[in-house]
């Protein structure tokens, strides 16, 4: 049996941390490929490595000194190290980075060393061989994560090794330099390491314990999932339940491996399994809630327009063409709707309202901004009737006033539209009469 054990930043952030993480690894023999993320927060106020490595290299980038910032990274590595009692120096790695920041070597290649370094320090600790993701994991000229080339490179290298730490959230370039995924990318190393060994399960090690049918910061004490589907993760991934990186499920997904989130601070849960498919019922009509401010609806109204052919695609192609990409497009009769992020429309604007104009010549075009969506999910609601007439009810009683509906061809999700102010009350009226009302 084989397992690929992924440690998101909080559970790697201090010696203390380390130590869960090296017990939760010699627990089971199985557990053989380690993915570490950058030391994350100790504390509610601390500053993730990450983070620290973005602000630093952008003084180095303008030319302007970053000693004391560098000697504070410095620190946190240092820290762990001489508390875990490791016979390790990683003088030599500061000076090599240092360098590379003074040599301008890109923002990219800074936020990698976070996972760098704190997986030369884990393999120290475990005793495990250091694999460094530049060498097995690698992108192409457009940026694009190369599959094909990363999953012959990982299996041919991890298979010759027992056991192995190999950093997460970075890549190579063709042309050698590194690359990182996005944020929480970690995640994503995680899925491609287990899909290249093959492994039986892919463990996501974090400080929740599973994935929360709500966010814990909006919902108190949300209960966790049980079991979820890829599909429902990925809805609710992409609108913002920030567990797992939304990208993270498709390597693992095409061999099959299920992903078990964990809690390195309570490894006794058993958390939450994300599969394929499943019979296994789900407790209750929703699996999960999740949601994202920061969108922007485009209104636009005009007679008869069902009636003129192409008017939809007329209206799209005026958002493709300023390179904007649409979220939903609710439409009635006689009035049609764009809903797009904020911060992408805000600049182009202009572009867009008077391309609409030339485009389909509107009676009225009506913008409104601050609006937040929420997406209700789950594999239940195809065969529970009367779903959104309960989330209604929900939201009357909370006085939040619904802007926009949608429910998903697949029946999976139904997405609301609400005023940003309502957003955390209309998450917590979903919740409660799903779960609360439903224990
Ligand atoms: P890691 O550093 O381990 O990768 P993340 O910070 O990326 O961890 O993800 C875990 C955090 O995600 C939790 O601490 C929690 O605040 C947040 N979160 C948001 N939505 C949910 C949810 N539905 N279930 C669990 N956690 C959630
Ligand atoms: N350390 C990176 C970040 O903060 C990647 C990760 O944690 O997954 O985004
Ligand atoms: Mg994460």
């Amino acid at each position: 049996m084989t397992k690929v054990v992924k440690f998101g930043g909080s559970s790697l952030a201090s010696a203390e941390q380390f130590r869960k993480v090296g017990d939760i690894i010699h627990a089971e023999d199985a557990r053989r490929y380690v993915v570490p993320s950058a030391p994350g927060k100790r504390f509610a106020s601390d500053t993730k490595v990450t983070d620290m490595l973005y602000a630093c290299y952008d003084l180095a980038a303008k030319g302007k000194n970053f000693d004391e910032e560098f000697e504070r990274i410095k620190q946190r590595y240092n820290e762990i190290i001489s508390e875990l009692g490791l016979d390790l120096s990683l003088e030599d790695e500061f000076s090599t980075v240092k360098s590379c920041f003074i040599g301008r070597a890109g923002r990219d290649y800074a936020a990698s060393r976070g996972e760098y370094l704190n997986g030369i320090v884990l393999a120290a600790y475990l005793g495990y061989e250091f694999v460094d993701a530049a060498d097995i994991i690698f992108f192409t000229d457009s940026g694009e994560f190369d599959p094909e080339r990363t999953a012959k490179a990982a299996s041919e290298r991890l298979s010759k090794l027992e056991r192995a730490v190999i950093p997460g959230f970075y890549g190579s370039m063709p042309n050698d330099t590194i690359k990182t995924f996005s944020r929480g990318g970690s995640d994503v190393t995680g899925s491609i390491v287990a899909a290249a060994v093959n492994a039986d399960i892919y463990e996501n090690w974090t400080d929740v314990s599973g994935f929360l049918i709500a966010d814990p910061r909006i919902v108190d004490d949300p209960l966790p999932i049980t079991t979820i589907t890829y599909k429902e993760l990925r809805e609710l991934s992409y609108m913002g339940a920030g567990v797992l990186h939304e990208d993270a499920i498709f390597p693992v997904r095409k061999a099959g491996i299920p992903i078990n989130i964990r809690n390195t601070n309570a490894p006794m849960d058993s958390g939450t399994m994300i599969v394929e498919s499943t019979s296994q019922k789900p407790q209750f009509t929703i699996t999960g809630i999740a949601g994202k401010k920061g969108f922007t609806v485009i209104n636009i109204e005009k007679d008869m327009m069902n009636a003129e052919l192409g008017f939809g695609r007329r209206v799209l192609e005026v958002f493709e063409k300023n390179g904007i990409s649409f979220e939903h497009m609710p439409s009635g009769i006689d009035t049609m709707s764009v809903i797009v992020h904020q911060e992408e429309f805000e600049p182009k604007e202009q572009e867009i309202l008077s391309g609409l104009h030339r485009n389909v010549h509107p009676d009225s075009i009506d913008i409104e901004t601050d609006l937040a969506l929420i997406a209700v999910v789950g594999r239940a609601m195809k065969s529970n009737r009367g779903t959104a007439g309960r989330i209604f009810a929900a939201l009357a009683h909370a006085h939040v006033n619904v802007k926009m509906i949608d429910q998903g061809s697949s029946e999976l999700n139904i997405i609301i539209g609400v005023e940003e102010k309502d957003f955390e009350a209309a998450v917590k009226s979903i919740y409660e009469i799903f779960v609360v009302h439903q224990l």
